[in-house]
């Protein structure tokens, strides 16, 4: 039996979030070959988007390696921080 993981239980780091430049994205596909969990191509569309923007720790690497990998740089990993170092 396949269990549904309820999102919100899954482990992320609120700091680190993930997003792709759709006006950079040119629809090669590594990230999605790379990391499916995290990126996809969305029906109609030919630029890659983000399932979920927080990276679970277990897909760090994947996720790191689908921005070096992609061509056109278009992937980037932000830092959220305000002043107090909390989540924004
Ligand atoms: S690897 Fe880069 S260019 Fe290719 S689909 Fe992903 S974001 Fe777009």
């Amino acid at each position: 039996m396949i269990e549904k993981q309820n999102p919100q239980s899954i482990d992320v780091d609120p700091l680190l979030r993930v997003v792709v430049d759709e006006a950079k994205c040119k629809t090669v596909g590594e990230c999605v070959r790379i990391a499916p969990e995290i990126f996809t191509f969305t029906t109609g569309s030919k630029k890659a988007t983000v399932k979920m923007a927080l990276i679970p720790p277990g897909l760090f690497d994947k996720v790191q390696e689908a921005v070096e990998q992609c061509p056109y740089n278009a992937i980037v990993i932000n830092r959220h921080e305000n002043r107090k170092g909390i989540a924004t």
